[in-house]
This record gives C-alpha cells, structure tokens and sequence, in this order.
C-alpha cells in the first residue's frame, strides 16, 4: 500500500509498504478522507517533539473497515467509521482523576499515518474512540471529528452563562471550529485575522463581525460597551497574541490558550490584571473521550456546518502541493485522498 513518510522536515516521502494485518481488537480501515492540521503543518516546517521522524504521517481520518480483528464487538467488515489517533490507558493517576486528556500513555499509544491507503488501528481507540460514520455527513466532515474534539475539550471547564461576547484569536481551521462551536451556544463572537479570505470564511460561518488584528481593540470596545468580552480563545501560537489577550478581556473574563507555541517559550503578563480583575488564564490541551463522544453527537447530528474548512483535494502522492499551499496561507484545511 501507498503511505506517506515524514522523513525530517520538508521532506517527505512516498513508500510502498505491507497492509498491516490487525491483531486481537484492532481494525484495519481503508481511509477515505485524511485531512492536513497545523499540527502537521508545525512538523513539516519545523519539527515536532509529538511527531517523530522519520515516521508516518497524518492523524485525522475517516473510512472504512477493511478488516476487523478478532474482538472488536460492534464494528465490522465494510462500515464506514470515523476516529480519533489516540485514546488514554485508564489505569494512570491523571486517568484516574477523570483527566484522560492528560494520560500517561496517550501519546506513546497514538497512531499516526492517516496519509495512507491502509491505517491500522490499536485496540484502545477501537474501544473508546471509534464511530460509524452516519450517513447524512461526508467522509472529509468525518474525518473533523479529531480536531473538533480538541475545540470542545475547554467550554466544559467554563461558565458558558456568563459569555455573551467572545473574541477568537487566529481564522485558521481551529480558530474556525471554536467559532461554529460558540454559534451554537448563542454567543456573540469576533474573529481577529490578518488574512482577508479567512475572515470571509468565518462571515459565512456565522462570525458577528471580523476584524483585522490592527482595529481588535476599538472593534472589542465598540462591542462590549468598553468593557472588554467575557472569553478569549486564542488560536495561533504567536507570543505577541498571547501577551495582548489579556488586553481585550473584561473583569472576571478567561482567555483560553489553545494554540501552542514552542516548548520554552516565555509570555509576560501584568499581575495587576490577573490578581484584581480576577482573570481565568486556561490551557487546553487534547481531548478526553467524554469530549470525542460530545463532538461526534454534534456532528452526526449536523448542529455545526463545518464543510468549508476543507478547501480542497489532493491525491496522496500531490501532498507537498496542499503544504506549500498552506505555507503561504492560502487555503483551511486540504483532504488527502489515496
Ligand atoms: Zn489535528
Ligand atoms: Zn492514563
């Protein structure tokens, strides 16, 4: 079968490998759709200490079972399904706190390499992680099912009743999805972005109004009356938006850190704000199966229209096409197809 390898950065790779056979509750799927991420993005361009190399590439899938292993209960040759790349092991202390998002293990037990004719499976995400995919939703909205997760994993740790205005930091595909999800919640939501045709798709997604990073200060003025909005979710990795989100939220507010920056990175934040306006400073960080079954009853149940996050098609063997895309902004996310 075809794969693709990500053999060091900006170079990958075409390889003819074996069709993994699945073992004792693992499922071998036939992927229709594979979509590109920032995560893949970071790797590509600079390296990513979640993302070994030379390895295999690609963690957000849909498909179908080609074949299923001995044990996996529901699931069965020829259903179309949709997954996450990991799940955690249940037994270490940070599962045992119910902080499965945090788990030991979930990233030595991921599987990477969506870009690929074949992906196998392990037997933890077949039993807690993996869906049929409803008819009603293509294979390319399926395979948002990894990324979406992500998106929802911090509005449980929030007071949603007392956001009436929000502030998304970054119209890539993740800021996009918090964007979509907020709408559902009846939330007044700004989108900041440098990118004119990002912040058209984020109009046409619902966004009350959209704003370049330059006017962010007086159009969150305007809106919320001078007060500052009550929730921040800050999208990019950049120090600099890091640092000014506090800027832009009210007294009492959150500011979700949600795009990661390199590990050592250092922000400075004024301790006045914090202390006396009692700010809630939250990361987020993966997903909890808890947050995969929330997203997948969203989107089977089609209560957010994510489908102009996939802004086009690749086959597999033209995948540095949609990175050299992505490189120069021009596009959300790309569906690979084998
Ligand atoms: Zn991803
Ligand atoms: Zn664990």
């Amino acid at each position: 079968m075809e794969q693709i390898i990500l053999a060091a950065p900006g170079k990958i790779e075409l390889r003819d490998v074996p069709v993994p056979e699945p073992g004792e509750g693992e499922v071998l799927v036939r992927v229709s759709s594979a979509l590109t991420c920032g995560t893949d993005m970071k790797a590509y361009i600079r390296g990513h200490s979640l993302i070994p190399m030379p390895g295999p590439f690609g963690h957000e899938y849909s498909g179908v079972i080609a074949k299923a292993g001995k044990g996996v209960g529901v699931f069965k040759e020829g259903d179309s399904i949709m997954g996450v790349h990991s799940a955690p092991c249940q037994t270490c202390q940070y599962c045992k706190k119910g902080l499965e998002n945090l788990c030991e293990k979930i990233m030595g037990q991921k599987v990477l390499g969506a870009f690929a004719e074949y992906i196998l499976l392990p037997a933890p995400i077949v039993s807690q992680n993996l869906f049929h995919k409803p008819q009603n939703i293509s294979f390319d909205e399926a395979a948002l099912l990894e990324p979406f997760s992500c998106v929802i994993h911090p509005y449980s740790r929030l007071r949603l009743n007392e956001i009436d205005t929000a502030v998304v930091i970054g119209a890539g595909p993740i800021g996009l999805m918090h964007l979509a999800y907020m709408k559902t919640k009846g939330i007044k939501v700004i989108v900041s972005d440098y990118f004119d045709d990002r912040l058209a798709i984020a109009e046409k997604m619902g966004a009350d109004r959209t704003v370049i990073p330059h006017n962010i200060a007086e159009t969150i003025a305007e809106e919320t009356d001078n007060t500052g909005a009550d929730l921040i979710v800050e999208c990019t990795g950049q120090i600099k938006a890091w640092e000014n989100s506090l800027n832009f939220v009210r007294r009492g507010g959150t500011i979700v850190f949600f795009g990661g920056c390199p590990a050592g990175t250092l922000a400075s934040h004024d301790t006045y704000r914090i202390h006396y306006d009692e700010l809630t400073l939250l990361g987020s960080f993966h997903y909890t199966p808890q947050d995969v079954k929330d997203a997948y009853h969203i989107l089977a149940y089609k209560l957010v229209d994510l489908s102009l996050l996939v802004t086009g098609k690749f086959l597999l063997k033209e995948i540095e096409k949609a990175f050299s895309l992505l490189k120069e902004g021009k596009g959300i996310k790309y569906a690979l197809k084998p």
